[in-house]
Parts: structure tokens; sequence; C-alpha cells
């Protein structure tokens, strides 16, 4: 019997543990182990419901043009659960001074397609709105080499798009900063877009009328009771004997196999846990990118360097339940994102009961803020009293909101939102070379390529067949 061990229990571990368990019961001879250092399964993912609103610690959901979560939630049984985001009341605000200006119609990310609305934007400058023009008309030369997405954007449409649109947008998205994320890794197909239009206003008219043939749906989907309901519904598929929780693994180590003359045995890794340590056929490291480098540098310096070099942000969200005896005038749409120029703790801001439908009862209103990214490490450190203070007097001053909300819930994720960086896809690059040489290791989450739910389920599938395959060439190997 050929045994694997996964190490991390996020979605990414999930997903590979479920991968393994098809195998199984497809009939292939293996076993496997999850070690989990927390005390739930889950990682980044946490939903609680308080007075009927579903509250989500980590992702509430995820973009629907990325298949894989949604088909993994078909496969578990939760089809029935998947709804999509109400995008008929779609609209996101950005905040300037004390007002909220929503974004323009037919805003693509940062690339306007609708004259109309972008020229008549109060968002934009006349000389943002002539540089916009300018881009479609004499777009810039391609780049030759990577660059920051503030880089790029600020080459096509000038620094004030940066300023009140991309750091906003990706800071709410990411917790990152426009001017240190690669344009390559994060926004891939701008990227292409730019090397064969020229002109990112010209590509995403084109993308959008290929868009316009293809049946519509949501931009976002998620799980009626939460995207806790995938953990829970993939744990239930799983041996629990196999799930090991509160289950930190301190150290992994190379196995040498016994040398029988010219033959020895194949090699294993040893994994070492508070339980004791155990021998397995191949791992899977579904853990941030610092956690696979510690266990790694002992074993392969330059990995662990590599994946030292993916940092890390951590975010705080502070979501709070309201009733709406008296109106709490908020303005329509999905919420609004601050620019950094704002000078604010908050980040950006969901109105969960405009988002989706049946998540938050009648008569209820649901805010999630974000806090915290790359622009506010320190305020992990403050309590969750102060914290909710910051909050409601940063939402008094935006929206005007004097009501006291009826419940808060304050949640920190630290170092868990991998930052790809300028030249991120050459370090993927290297790290896929070093192991090469470490046949039975296999890495999944989110520091590789893509950080949404559905790009760690990927990573998790193919981590889980690179070990079968590692683990099938074994048994091959010594039948032959
Ligand atoms: C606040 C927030 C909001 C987000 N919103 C969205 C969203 O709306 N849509 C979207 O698609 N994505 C979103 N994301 C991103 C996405 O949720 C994450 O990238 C993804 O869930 C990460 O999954 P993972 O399994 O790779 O890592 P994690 O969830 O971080 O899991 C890693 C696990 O490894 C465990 N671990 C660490 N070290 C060890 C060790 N030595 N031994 C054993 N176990 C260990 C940890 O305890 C953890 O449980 C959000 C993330 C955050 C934090």
């Amino acid at each position: 019997m050929k045994r694997i061990a996964i190490l991390g229990g996020g979605i990414a571990g999930l997903s590979a543990a479920w991968t393994l368990e098809k195998a199984r019961r497809a009939g292939q001879e293996i076993e496997y182990r999850l070690y989990e250092a927390a005390g739930r399964l889950g990682g980044v993912i946490a939903s609680e419901t308080v007075d009927g609103c579903v509250v989500e610690a980590g992702p509430d959901s995820f973009l629907t043009e990325k298949p894989a979560a949604a088909q993994l939630c078909r496969e578990i049984g939760l089809g029935d659960e998947l709804i999509g985001s109400n995008d008929a009341e779609r609209k996101t605000h950005i905040v300037v001074g004390k007002r909220l200006i929503p974004l323009p119609d037919g805003l693509m990310f940062m690339v306007p397609t609708k004259l109309v609305p972008t020229a008549l934007s109060p968002l934009f400058s006349l000389r943002t709105k002539l540089q916009m023009a300018r881009e479609f008309l004499f777009p810039p030369e391609p780049a030759t080499s990577d660059e920051s997405v503030a880089e790029m954007t600020r080459r096509h449409f000038g620094q004030e798009i940066v300023d009140r649109l991309v750091s906003p947008l990706l800071a709410g998205v990411y917790g990152g900063d426009a001017g240190q994320l690669s344009v390559r890794a994060v926004l891939a197909r701008m990227a292409q877009m730019e090397q064969k239009h020229r002109s990112l206003t010209r590509a995403m008219l084109a993308a959008r009328r290929q868009r316009a043939k293809a049946p519509a749906q949501p931009l976002f989907t998620t799980l009626r009771g939460g995207m806790s309901q995938m953990v829970d519904a993939i744990a239930m598929q799983l041996p629990p004997e196999w799930m090991h929780l509160s289950a930190e693994v301190y150290a992994i180590d190379r196995v040498e196999g016994a040398a029988h003359g010219a033959r020895r045995d194949p090699a294993g890794w040893m994994v070492e846990t508070p339980f004791g340590k155990e021998l397995f056929d191949a791992l899977i490291l579904a853990l941030p990118a610092w956690g696979s480098a510690s266990l790694l540098r002992p074993i392969d310096h330059p990995l662990a360097e590599a994946l030292s070099g993916v940092p890390c942000t951590s975010s705080i969200t502070v979501t709070l339940g309201y009733e709406i005896g008296r109106p709490l005038n908020l303005p329509p749409g999905f919420g609004f994102l601050v620019p950094a120029t704002e000078q604010r703790a908050l980040l950006a801001c969901t109105f969960v009961h405009a988002k989706f439908a049946g998540r938050v009862p009648e008569g209820k209103r649901l805010l999630r803020c974000f806090l915290g990214g790359a622009r506010h490490d320190e305020l992990l450190d403050e309590s969750d009293a102060r914290l909710t203070v910051i909050v409601l007097k940063e939402l008094e001053q935006i929206l005007g909101l004097k009501a006291l909300p009826s419940f808060v819930r304050v949640c920190r994720s630290r170092q868990a939102m991998a930052q790809y960086g300028v030249g991120h896809l050459e370090r993927i690059q290297l790290v896929r070379d070093r192991l090469a040489e470490l046949p039975g290791i296999a890495l999944a989450g989110n520091a590789y390529q893509g950080i949404g739910v559905p790009d760690c389920i990927r990573t998790g599938q193919e981590a889980a067949e690179s070990a079968l395959r590692v683990v099938n060439a074994a048994v091959g190997a010594g039948m032959r």
C-alpha cells in the first residue's frame, strides 16, 4: 500500500485529499493522511451564522469564470447550494473625500469600454479622460519584461487611474500593493492583451464583443449557507481517522531506501508531528509559501529561498450586522473601495445583503469591512474593540452611518494572502525546476498560480495527481 501525506487542511489540502479519495475509491492501492496545525479544517475559509446572517471570516465567494470550485461543489453534492451574485445590483463606489463616486458603467478592471459613462464620470479628471482616448488611438509600446501593475496602468492611463482604481481594487482583492504586484502574474490576460493589441481599450472592446456571444453568468458564485459548506462536505467524504487536527508538521526529512547490492529500495519521506514520526512515499505541501519554505529549508536551500521570496500579507475583516429599525441610507450596490490617497484604515466594504440573495434575512443589513493588507499591517495587533471603533468612525464619515450594529465579528487572517511580486513567474519556474529534483514532493496553495479559491483547488488537484504519478511509477518500478 502506497502512502501519501497532505500537509495543511485549507481548501488546497482538502481538494488534494478529495482527489486522492476518488483515486482510492476507483481502486488505487493508496492510503493518505492529512495533517492540519489548527483545530479545524478549512484554513482561511470559515463561515458562521449570526442572527440569521452568514458571516465569512475569509473568502465569501469565487469567480464564476474559473470552473474548478463550482465543479468540486457539484462533485461533493453541493450543486443545489450554489448561488450567483446579484449582478443586477452590482455597482462599486470609490471613496473620494467624503463622497462615494460610482465606477462608471462599462469599466473592465481599469479599462473603459463605454465612452459616455466614462466621459461623464466625476471620478476622473479631464486630463485622465484625454489620456484614455489617447490610449485607444495611440497606444504605448508593449512592455518587454515584467513590470508592476501600477507601472503598466500608468503607461496606458496615467497616475490617477493607479490611485483611484487599480490600487484600491488590488488592495481590496489581494490586500496587495499595485506598485509591487507583477502584471504578468496577477493580470496575465492584460499582459497578453497588451502584446496582441497594444491598446488595452481595443483589446477589452474585442473581449466584450466575444463575451456578448457567450451565455451570461454571474460574476461571483458562492454557497447558500457559506463557504464552509464546501469544507464540511469534503470532510464528510474523507475517512475521519486519516484527518489529523492540531497536528502541526514540525519537520520533514528524506529517507534513503535500503541498498540491496546494486538495487535500492525506493526512498520515502518522514513527517514529524506532535503525534510522532510517520513514513510516506509522497508528500503534498498545501501550506502558505513561508510554511513550505521552512520545512524544505534543510532539504533544498535554494527551493526554500525561492519560496520565502513570495511574501504574504495579513487581512482583517470587521463584519457588522444591523437591524433596519430606522433607515440606514446605504447607497445601492455591492459596496465601496478606499484609495490609499484617502489615508484611511478601511480598504473596502462589501454590502453583503446586496451582493447575494438569501444570506442576510429580510429587515437586516450586513456590512463587511476590510482592513490591514500591505497598507496597514500594524492594525493586526489592535484589539477587536479598537478595530470596531475605527471602522464605525470611518463608516460614519464615509456613509453618514450613525446607527450602532446589533452584532460585530472581527476576524484576522495572518500572513495568508500570497503577493505575486514582479518576477513571480520566473520564481515559480525556479521552484518547479528544484521540485523536479525532489520526486515525491508536490506543492499546492495560493503561492503559485493564483490566490483565489478555484486556483487553490486546482493546485490541490494537480499536486494529488503528481503524487499519484510518483507512487504509481514506484509500484511499476517495484514490479519490474
Ligand atoms: C480575508 C480573505 C478574503 C478572501 N476572499 C476571497 C474571495 O472572496 N474569493 C476567492 O476566491 N479567494 C479569496 N481569498 C483567497 C483564498 O481564500 C485563499 O487564497 C485560499 O483559501 C487559500 O487556501 P490554501 O489552502 O492555499 O491556504 P490556507 O487556507 O491558508 O490553508 C493552509 C493551512 O495550512 C495549515 N498549516 C500551516 N502550517 C502548517 C504546518 N506546519 N503543519 C500543518 N498545517 C499547517 C494552516 O493552519 C492552514 O489551515 C481570500 C482570503 C482571505 C484571507
